[in-house]
């Protein structure tokens, strides 16, 4: 089955890198119009790179720790998409190494406001718009710390819990107006974010341990389920955490 997005608009904040960019291009590759936000990663380039013959790929600065950037870059990313948001992918994110005991407050709270209180806004926002067009496809990035644990990464592990959490909250929410609320919980995907973990050998080969299918993911293993949760063929699926995690969860 192939998907096709000819005609729908999607927002991908977090676009400029990693998984973001890769949803981004499969959006676009699927026929989307895309509006990427990006912050420290100029994200032009690829914008244009990325359009080629295609619909349209716009790149919107936008710092998402700052309310009042998201939302002059929401309404930048409105009057680019003539007015509509289809779809929105919630893929921004940081991580911060600390024990509890070590762990610097505004490190904690710079976590969860680009984790959390930064999904919420750009969801409020967007989600707005996408009520009085009554559709919307909502996609926000979860992890195996909705579910579970790791150590040293506190902050993370409690704005990944809360996504998985407010996913549910809001499609419950919105469910009865046409917009659907769905999470990815990536396994561990070979990205920058995973850097330090990839480069140490003992830890790298300790998670390789716990996945059965014996890979680390990439980019490329989201994309087929997040064009499904982005297309009309997911339409009854309102409210799941998926995790895309060659099994981890199993073991
Ligand atoms: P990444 O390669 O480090 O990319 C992070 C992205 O977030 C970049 O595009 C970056 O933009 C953007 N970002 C960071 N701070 C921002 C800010 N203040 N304002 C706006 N954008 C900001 O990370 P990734 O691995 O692709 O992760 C993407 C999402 O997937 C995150 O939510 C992460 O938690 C989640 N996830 C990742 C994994 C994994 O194993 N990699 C697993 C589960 C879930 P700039 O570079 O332009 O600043």
């Amino acid at each position: 089955m192939t998907i096709d997005l000819t005609g729908k608009h999607a927002l991908v904040t977090g676009g400029s890198r990693g998984i973001g960019s890769r949803l981004a291009r499969a959006l676009h590759d699927a026929g989307a119009q895309v509006v990427i936000f990006y912050n420290r990663t100029d994200a032009g380039a690829l914008a244009r790179q990325m359009q080629g013959a295609g619909a349209p790929v716009h790149a919107v600065r936008c710092d998402v720790e700052n309310r009042e950037d998201i939302r002059r870059a929401v309404e930048e990313a409105l009057a680019l998409l003539d007015g509509r948001i289809d779809i929105l992918i919630n893929a921004a994110g940081i991580n911060r190494r600390y024990y509890l005991d070590e762990f610097p407050m505004e490190e904690w709270d710079k976590v969860i406001n680009i984790n959390l209180n930064a999904v919420v806004y750009c969801t409020q926002l967007v989600g707005r718009t996408m009520l009085e067009h009554g559709y919307g496809k909502i996609i926000n990035l979860a992890s195996m710390n909705s579910f579970v644990a790791a150590q040293r990464v506190g902050a993370y592990v409690a704005s990944k819990g809360a996504i998985a959490q407010i996913t549910k909250a809001f499609a419950n929410e919105w469910g009865g107006r046409g917009i659907r609320v769905n999470a990815i919980a990536p396994g561990y995907i070979k990205t920058d974010m995973t850097a330090a973990l990839q480069e140490n050998e003992s830890a790298y080969q300790e998670i390789l341990k716990k996945i059965p299918l014996e890979r680390w993911g990439t980019p490329e293993d989201l994309v087929g389920p997040v064009l499904l949760l982005a297309s009309d063929a997911s339409d009854y699926v309102n409210g799941i955490v998926m995790p895309i995690d060659g099994g981890y969860l199993t073991r």
